[in-house]
């Protein structure tokens, strides 16, 4: 589960992080309202103005503005709120701000220039450890830093049972080429951010700039994270952060249904049951010819109600050309699956555009290929998962 910048930086400050610090508003008068309590709080003059939106490049799409008084605080926010934030992240399209966050401007003008810095803390799989990623060049893309200057982006391996060493943060300062306060500062905030993703169970925290001020402070200018969903029942005030408006509707419906679903670009639907075999079904479609439009396991309980739920979720979906059902019978029988699929297809018979190929494998495999072959439905069944494939790669061709 993501979260916004401000949420993210919450959860910051909550393990000792330093932050840029801000308050969230939903309208201009909110927001000058909020800045005005800032310049109490902070003794800010000026206000950065911030789309809160679950997408980077935010600034590049003028979804992040300097405010040099109460009235651009004003006039920003109006542009702001309810605009379509348009970024290299999001679809053509954009995506709708519905707050923004009323930050303290930073960035001194002085005769010493802030310095940027990435940071970003995530599961390396490969090791099973975490991982500490970091580069004096922030601000920018990382993605180009990484292409152009592969050498300026350093890795820092933490064991989970020791957590950050002393000695590992004082490598991370040092490698960021800073001295004397802020190499101390930056000690402090590395292992703070650590502490904060460990804690909070997070799947990736990104920190992209962290700023180094004139004045030698280390601070979160912005935050990336994503919460592991696993993990959310430990976290019952972060669950409480979700806002389903940033999230794909479909996966939401399907999360209320209790399906694991998360759509993709192509063309054929995929229903299988059981994680693997979908990544399985997934490639095969893609060896046919085909891009798979989903990732959808219906479980271990592919009954005619759950069939139906996933026909709904992969038929609103426009790009569909064909559906491929693919379902191993080892739990479920495979009869009972077919009758699940014909029912749910005589209940929504007109929504039904696309042909469908059905492959069921396992006990009473044959019953329900002659469950599916009588039913006199515009529906194909196959045996070998080959077969499936080969009859997905006519219907497209
Ligand atoms: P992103 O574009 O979505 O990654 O949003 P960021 O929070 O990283 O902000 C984008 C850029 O806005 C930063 O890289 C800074 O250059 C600029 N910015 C952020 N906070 C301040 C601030 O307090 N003052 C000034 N002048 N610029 C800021
Ligand atoms: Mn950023």
């Amino acid at each position: 589960m993501n979260l916004h910048e401000y949420q993210g930086k919450e959860i910051l400050s909550s393990y000792g992080v330093t932050i840029q610090r801000g308050k969230v508003a939903t309208t201009p008068e909110k927001a000058v309202e909020a800045a005005k309590k800032l310049t109490e709080e902070t003794g800010t003059g000026w206000h950065v103005i911030k789309a809160q939106v679950h997408a980077g490049g935010r600034g590049k799409g003028g979804g992040v503005k300097l405010a040099k008084n109460l009235k651009e605080v004003e006039e920003i926010a109006g542009q702001i709120i309810g605009m379509n934030l348009v970024t290299p992240q999001t679809s053509k399209e954009g995506k709708k701000v519905h707050q923004v966050l009323i930050a303290e401007d930073v960035y001194y003008p002085g005769d010493n220039e802030p310095e940027e810095y990435y940071m970003s803390v995530l599961l390396n799989r490969a090791t099973g450890k975490n991982m500490i990623m970091y580069s004096p060049e922030g601000g920018v893309d990382i993605e180009t830093v990484a292409e152009e200057t592969p050498d300026l982006i350093f890795t820092e391996e933490i064991d989970p049972a020791t957590g950050i060493l002393p000695f590992q943060a004082r490598k991370v300062a040092f490698n960021l080429g800073l001295s004397g306060k802020a190499f101390k500062e930056m000690t402090k905030f590395v292992t703070a951010l650590y502490n904060a993703y460990d804690g909070s169970d997070s799947s990736l925290f990104e920190i992209n700039p962290v700023l180094k001020t004139s004045d030698d402070r280390i601070l979160a200018v912005d935050a990336k994270v994503s919460l592991d969903d696993s993990a959310l029942f430990r976290h019952k005030d972060y669950a409480e952060m979700r806002d389903k408006r940033e999230e794909d509707p479909t996966e939401v419906k399907a999360k209320e249904v209790g399906l694991s679903f998360v759509n993709l670009d192509g063309n054929v639907g995929c229903m299988v049951n059981g994680a693997g075999l979908a990544m399985a079904t997934m490639d095969l479609i893609k060896f046919a010819g085909g891009e798979p439009a989903n990732f959808l396991d219906v479980g271990g309980t592919a009954d005619a109600k759950r069939v139906e739920e996933a026909f709904r979720i992969i038929l609103a979906d426009e790009k569909v050309e064909a559906i491929l059902i693919n379902i191993f019978g080892g739990i479920v029988r495979c009869d009972r699956v077919a009758q699940g699929v014909v029912d749910a297809y005589k209940n929504l018979g007109d929504q039904i555009k696309v042909p469908i190929i059905v492959r069921l494998q396992g006990t009473n495999a044959v019953e329900a290929k002659e469950l599916i072959d009588n039913s006199g439905l515009n529906v194909e069944s196959a045996v070998l998962f080959q077969e499936a494939a080969d009859k997905v790669q006519k219907v497209l061709a």
